[in-house]
């Protein structure tokens, strides 16, 4: 339980919270959201601007007597991902989040909420109000974080121009200071179909199930399954041991940047059962020594369903699972400098049947932005060779971790001072809006940090209220060692 004096800190940065929550804020619809911070920062008496792409850069003067300090970024994102729980109604551009505390957690009812980033932007308003004795201030909230960082993406480099100094609010545990992360690229791959009637007996649904999946940053370098990839290799086995059968639909995964735990296909065939059994069942057997231990959920199931009203042709059923089988999934390369940190690595996300086409997405993240450019330019030659159109995204760039940061050594020193135990301090495999902020201001000392938040981007995603209060005066004790000339790299 927290004390009087720390629940009233918590108490005014939920109220700030919860006055984000209330207004509908995904990706692209900011616009609300950017009008009410433009309304709050100005009331706080900065000067404010949004730009064109809605971000909003507030300045904050220096204390008195702090005037010629270092002026010091804070920076978050202002849009969230909205999920809901199967079975709740929830419009995410017209309803509010609803918010629910249990103790020191919160979350929300039935909904995503919004911790990523609305804490971050929370916990700025906070210093805002509250610092004493600090330099100047800028707060830089952006637009789109969640779907391509657009909003970061259009900054102007001027903001950067007179500030060498930013600490980025989004990401999700206290106890851990990050200093470099990935860069990433997103590779669409199409294939138009040419429906044809089934002319077979029965019709199957295989459906590969039971895998772990999680974050393709976070969990890449774990070895797990990706049921794509699975899928793909199944029905690869049944062509090879002689079943004739045509493909009507392929689906899978829930998202670009999760490894994908399920996907399934309806095929129609002449086949019997226990042919189609019999081999579905040993690339079970084959998936499961692979995965080993790593992903000992593996299942492959077998289900009659109704005759679909078109197939894919052979060709175009081809293109596609060789193209799945040719894509590495996993980790490419570990890092040579940091033990454990995966380099680079690629994941199979999202796979769907829809109107004329099949589509999948194959995203790339590495933290050396040229491997990005490599292996984009094996996906194009590969889609072209087999027939499929693909689609290249602008890739977003990466952060490389300088080798001293002063901001790193200061905070993690306070840190330690103030809780007692080290700051875990280190460069992740997921990417940050930091990656643009570094390609236009090559001179900026950042680190990312956050509030410890849980199952962020789902139904389940909670804030850890107990971070709040030491997370605060992690900052504020920051911002005034940095404003009282502690701080001296140019
Ligand atoms: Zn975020």
């Amino acid at each position: 339980m927290l004390d009087i004096e720390d629940e009233k800190i918590v108490d005014e940065v939920l109220e700030d919270f919860a006055a984000i929550a209330a207004i509908p804020r995904p990706s692209f619809h900011e616009k609300a959201v950017s009008d009410y911070l433009l309304g709050v920062f100005r009331a706080l008496g900065c000067e404010v601007r949004q730009d064109a792409a809605n971000n909003i850069i507030a300045d904050r003067a220096a204390s008195p007597g702090y005037e010629s300090s270092p002026r010091v970024i804070l920076q978050a994102h202002m849009d969230m991902v909205c999920v809901a729980e199967e079975g709740v109604e929830y419009d995410p551009l017209r309803d509010p989040i609803r918010l629910c505390r249990t103790g020191d957690e919160l979350s929300a009812e039935g909904t995503s909420l919004g911790a990523d980033d609305g804490a971050g932007i929370a916990m700025i308003l906070y210093v805002f109000r509250h610092a004493e004795q600090v330099g100047p201030l800028r707060a830089i909230i952006t637009t789109d974080e969640e779907t391509g960082m657009s909003g970061a993406q259009a900054l102007d480099a001027k903001v950067f121009s007179d500030a060498d100094i930013l600490i980025n609010w989004d990401s999700e545990n206290f106890d851990e200071l990050t200093r470099g992360c990935a860069g990433s690229v997103g590779v669409d791959f199409r294939r138009e179909l040419h429906w044809c009637n089934p002319m077979m007996s029965q019709a199957w649904n295989i459906s590969v199930c039971g895998l772990l999946g999680g974050h393709s940053g976070e969990r890449i370098g774990d070895g797990r399954g990706n049921a794509i990839r699975i899928l793909a290799q199944t029905l690869h086995a049944l062509k090879n041991a002689g079943i004739s059968f045509s493909v009507a639909s392929m689906t899978g995964g829930s998202a670009r940047n999760a490894i994908a735990a399920e996907a399934e296909a309806v095929i129609a065939t002449q086949s019997r059962r226990e042919e189609i059994l019999r081999v579905i069942s040993d690339m079970e057997q084959h998936v499961r020594t692979v995965l080993g231990n790593v992903d000992p959920g593996i299942s492959i199931k077998l289900s009659e369903v109704e005759m679909p009203a078109q197939i894919m042709g052979d060709s175009e059923m081809e293109a596609l699972t060789d193209a799945l089988l040719l894509l590495h999934t996993g980790v490419f390369q570990m890092s040579s400098t940091m033990p454990g940190l995966v380099e680079t690595s690629a994941n199979l996300g999202l796979i769907r049947t829809e109107g004329n086409e099949v589509w999948f997405s194959y995203f790339v993240r590495s933290s050396v932005d040229e491997k990005l450019g490599e292996i984009a330019d094996a996906c194009r030659i590969l889609g072209t060779r087999l027939g499929l159109a693909v689609n290249i995204a602008t890739p977003s760039p990466g952060w490389r971790e300088r080798p001293q940061s002063e901001l790193s050594d200061i905070m993690a020193t306070i840190f330690e001072e103030q809780n007692g135990r080290p700051m875990k301090v280190g460069v992740i495999h997921a990417g940050l809006e930091c990656g643009w902020h570094i390609k236009k201001a090559p001179h900026l000392d950042m680190v990312s940090i956050g509030v410890t938040t849980c199952d962020i981007h789902s139904p389940k995603e909670r804030l850890d209220l107990t971070t709040v209060v030491p997370q605060v005066r992690l900052v504020m004790e920051t911002l005034h060692t940095i404003a009282r000339g502690k701080y001296t790299l140019k």
